[in-house]
């Protein structure tokens, strides 16, 4: 039954397709694994070929939808606007209901959905404990003591910003903003969320975070759990509603794209698709919106000379545009040397959660973006995503590199501290 109604749903989507090939030049899992079945035409055909019931759904044909970042580059470049990601979304919905989803990752997706007041208590006190096994980078990674080659692990950032944080009061506001936090920002880049309140309120911005903000659904949508991640969507719709702001704002990459498409999905319904529609017109990454909105023309230097280049998170520049600003803001500051890395839009394998189930893939997919970040030899790498940073800081470590990974606005922000001091 519910084979029949994701195909009716995608069946649109998938013949659109005319198989022309040119989403396999940008397909970073292609690129590794370079099996026709592992390219978006590839995948394509095979999703629809087990909704129409013509091949079986094997752990084969899982594994191969699987290996999709959802990155969305074969997007930006399909001569038919072919909607890939859905293709994918309503293959992953079949799989996790006919086949299960891993229960390590159920878990940990029910931990950000359903018991995020446990998380708030759990946070703090990790942040400690962890200080045992692992080491701190500068760039925030943890680094397991006892093998310096394990993958890097994301620090705690003690307590969760939006305990920290409800209402950024300013004189005169210029503007009043709701802050979408995100998991991440909230529980381990924190010193990302303190950055963009610090940076708003500077420059004359009210900020609220709405406290019944959750997860994005972004993950939920990606592992199958569609039930879920309309929950999801309509508890933060109802959320960012209230707060009746001119402006939402985002910091990380993955989140913010999810927001701005929330009303995709139509799943949530007509009516949330209204309220999310309009929801989306005023939702800006902080960079768009303070070269865009507020049209930022200066800002301070960074205390000594340094050499910076920037990455493009696959979501915030193929799924949301935004592209140049942040490039201009830290083109924009006093002693940041800019360096442009080559390929700077290709993807650094990192995927959320395709990282932690296809591990060996992710690296070979990210040696080729440490590859690039080396080439320009910057002393900081930055990006708009925090999970795109943590997946490079950890390719960097392996690679023993000493270049410090950092999202672009905790750099604006320092030089804003430098500033004031
Ligand atoms: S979303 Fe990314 S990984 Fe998936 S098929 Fe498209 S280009 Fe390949
Ligand atoms: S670019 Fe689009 S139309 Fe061409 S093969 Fe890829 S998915 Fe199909």
């Amino acid at each position: 039954m519910l084979r029949e109604e994701l195909y009716d749903q995608v069946k649109k989507l998938i013949d659109k397709c005319n198989r022309c090939g040119f989403c396999r030049s940008v397909c970073p899992s292609l690129a590794e694994l370079g099996w026709e079945s592992t390219s978006p035409r590839g995948r394509v055909f095979l999703v629809g070929e087990v909704l129409a019931g013509r091949i079986p759904l094997t752990g084969d044909v899982v594994s191969r939808i699987d290996q999709c970042l959802l990155c969305r580059n074969c997007m930006a470049v399909c001569p038919v606007g072919g909607k890939i990601d859905q293709v994918i979304i309503a293959f992953r919905q079949l799989a996790a209901q006919e086949m299960g989803v891993a229960t390590s990752k159920k878990l940990m997706l029910n931990m950000l959905s359903d018991h995020r007041g446990l998380c708030d208590v759990m946070a703090p006190v990790a942040a400690v404990l962890e200080h045992i096994p692992f080491k701190e980078t500068p760039g925030g990674g943890a680094i397991f003591r006892l093998n310096k080659k394990m993958r890097l692990l994301p620090m705690f950032g003690g307590k969760p910003l939006m305990s920290q944080f409800q209402h950024i009061k300013v004189d005169k506001p210029i503007k009043k903003v709701a802050f979408y936090v995100g998991c991440y920002i909230n529980y381990m880049g924190v010193n990302v969320g303190r950055a963009v309140l610090n940076i708003l309120a500077r420059n004359g911005v009210e900020v609220v975070i709405p406290q019944t903000q959750t997860c994005c659904g972004v993950p939920f949508f990606a592992s199958g759990m569609v039930e879920k991640a309309v929950t999801l969507v309509r508890q933060n719709i109802d959320a960012l509603e209230e707060a009746n702001v001119d402006a939402v704002i985002y910091a990380c990459g993955s989140c913010g794209t999810g927001l701005k498409e929330w009303a995709r999905h139509p799943e949530i319904g007509s009516e949330y698709a209204e309220k999310a529609k309009k929801l989306e017109e005023k939702t800006f990454e902080i960079g768009e919106f303070l070269i865009d909105q507020l049209e930022v023309k200066e800002l301070p230097s960074l205390p000594k000379p340094t050499r910076v280049t920037y990455h493009d998170s696959c979501h915030l520049a193929v799924g949301a545009g935004v592209i140049e600003q942040p490039r201009t803001l830290l083109k924009m500051m006093g002693n940041a040397e800019y360096i442009e890395m080559p390929e700077a839009n290709t993807c650094c394998g990192m995927g959320g959660l395709f990282s932690v189930n296809h591990y060996d893939l992710s690296r070979k997919i990210n040696s080729r973006k440490i590859d690039k970040i080396m080439s320009v030899n910057p002393q900081v790498v930055t990006s708009g995503c925090p999970g795109c940073n943590l997946h490079i800081m950890d390719g960097l470590n392996k690679a023993g590199s000493d270049i410090v990974t950092s999202h672009y606005i905790e750099l604006i922000n320092n030089a804003y501290d430098c500033a004031q001091e």
